[in-house]
C-alpha cells in the first residue's frame, strides 16, 4: 500500500531532505524541528541553522539567493 506522498522538507541549514540525509558525527542527520506545511526545518547536523530558525528563516540558502535576485 503506497502511502500518499508527504511533501519533503528541506533543512535551511544545508539544504538536505527526507529522501537526502546528511551525515552527523552521530550517523545519518534527524529533525531538530521542522515544520511540514512550510516545507522546511533544521536538521541535526545544522545546529548553527537553529538561530536563523528562530530569527524567521525558512527557506535553505539557494533559494533565498534566489529569491533575492
Ligand atoms: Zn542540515
Ligand atoms: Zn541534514
Amino acid at each position: 500500500m503506497k502511502q500518499s506522498e508527504r511533501a519533503l522538507a528541506q533543512c535551511i541549514g544545508c539544504g538536505c531532505d527526507d529522501h537526502r540525509s546528511c551525515d552527523t558525527d552521530y550517523g545519518k542527520c534527524t529533525w531538530i524541528i521542522v515544520d511540514r506545511e512550510l516545507k522546511a526545518g533544521v536538521c541535526s547536523g545544522c545546529e548553527a541553522a537553529l538561530q536563523a530558525w528562530h530569527d524567521g528563516v525558512r527557506t535553505p540558502p539557494e533559494l533565498a539567493q534566489a529569491a533575492n535576485g
